[in-house]
This record gives structure tokens, C-alpha cells and sequence, in this order.
């Protein structure tokens, strides 16, 4: 499947999730079907926060998405590692990262008030937040929803920096609204790159 398929199947499945009208599946069946093996479609770093499954909200099922996951989605050297292997080793033909409005871990971030459970997460956060502050001063944007753009897009930039990843398969990053359901994706034009 073309990269491009994948991110028309990612935005058609979020359609259908945002609509309500989620495609209905047989997961007994599935799971017989994928038993033997996998070769997920897509790739995808999201946030750890119980709102942001990314099955869910891009209407995906067993066998899909291959998805990392972790607080603030952050993009460190497992997180890249699990990336080779869903790319190489399993066929992903394309990466995204995934940040949401209302993170926690961005709003501890941008409060200056980190929990020490979340304190190496923050830390790799706060380059987004002083960049999305010094935009915040001058244009009007919220401070800590423009963090969770930043964020989410030097997460993608970490990713393609990847010696291993950055050639292989396009990287994408979007923002999802936990309110509305939508997954706005940036950088699409990447796909259009040879
Ligand atoms: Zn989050």
C-alpha cells in the first residue's frame, strides 16, 4: 500500500469516527485472521492519555496500526527503535505523530509545574513550550495549544532525523481535539516529495 492510501485510510477512518458512524467489525474474526502474523498499514506516535487511542480514533481495528505510545508523546531512542521495526520489519509505509489539545504533560509543561512523576518527560516538552511562547508574544495564539503543535512537530522532526527512518517512509505529525474528535494533519505535502 502507498503512503499515500495509508494517510487517505487514517483521515477516512477519523471521518467516520468523528461521525459516529464507525465501521462495524468481527474481532473474533480478526484476531483468528491476523493470528499468524501482521503487516500494519501505518505507524503511529500518540500520547499515553486513555483519550487518545489511536485504533479508536482513526476507526482501525486488530492488525492495523502499529502504535507507540507514551506520556507527552515523546520520541526517544526505544520509541525510535520501535519505529524501525514497524517500518522495516513490518512494512509501515508511513509515521505519524500525534500530539492532542489538552495534554497534560504539555500543561504541566507550559505551568512551570511539573509533577515529579512526569519530570524527564517535561523536560523533553519544554523546547516546544519556549518556542510556542516566544510565538504566543507576539501573535495570538494559546499559549499552550501552539506548545502542542511545536511539540508534536519536533517530535516528527526527531523522527526523520533518524538515520534509519528518515528516507525510508514519510513522517507526518497532527494534532488531535479531544473534544471534537478531529485529527487536524499537517505536512501532508511531505507525501509529495519523490
Ligand atoms: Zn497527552
Amino acid at each position: 500500500m502507498h503512503s499515500k492510501t495509508s494517510l487517505r485510510r487514517l483521515i477516512e477512518g477519523n471521518e467516520r469516527f468523528v461521525s459516529g458512524a464507525a465501521d462495524p467489525v468481527d474481532l473474533v474474526e480478526l484476531r483468528k485472521a491476523n493470528a499468524s502474523g501482521q503487516s500494519p498499514w501505518a505507524a503511529v506516535v500518540a500520547c499515553s492519555d486513555s483519550r487518545v487511542a489511536p485504533e479508536i480514533v482513526f476507526d482501525t481495528t486488530i492488525g492495523d496500526l502499529f502504535v507507540v505510545r507514551t506520556a507527552g508523546n515523546v520520541v526517544d531512542e526505544l520509541v525510535l527503535a520501535s519505529l524501525r521495526f514497524g517500518v522495516h520489519a513490518l512494512g509501515a509505509h508511513l509515521i505519524v505523530v500525534l500530539g492532542h489539545y489538552g495534554c497534560g504533560a504539555v500543561q504541566a509543561t507550559c505551568d512551570g509545574d511539573t509533577p515529579e512523576s512526569l519530570a524527564c518527560v517535561c523536560d523533553e516538552v519544554r523546547p516546544s513550550v519556549e518556542v510556542a511562547r516566544a510565538r504566543a508574544a507576539s501573535e495570538k495564539v494559546i499559549l499552550c495549544d501552539e506548545a502542542v503543535r511545536r511539540h508534536a512537530e519536533a517530535m516528527a522532526d526527531r523522527v526523520r532525523s533518524d538515520a534509519e527512518l528518515g528516507d525510508a517512509v514519510p513522517v507526518l505529525w497532527g494534532v488531535y481535539d479531544v473534544a471534537s474528535g478531529e485529527v487536524s494533519f499537517q505536512e501532508i505535502d511531505v507525501l509529495d516529495t519523490p
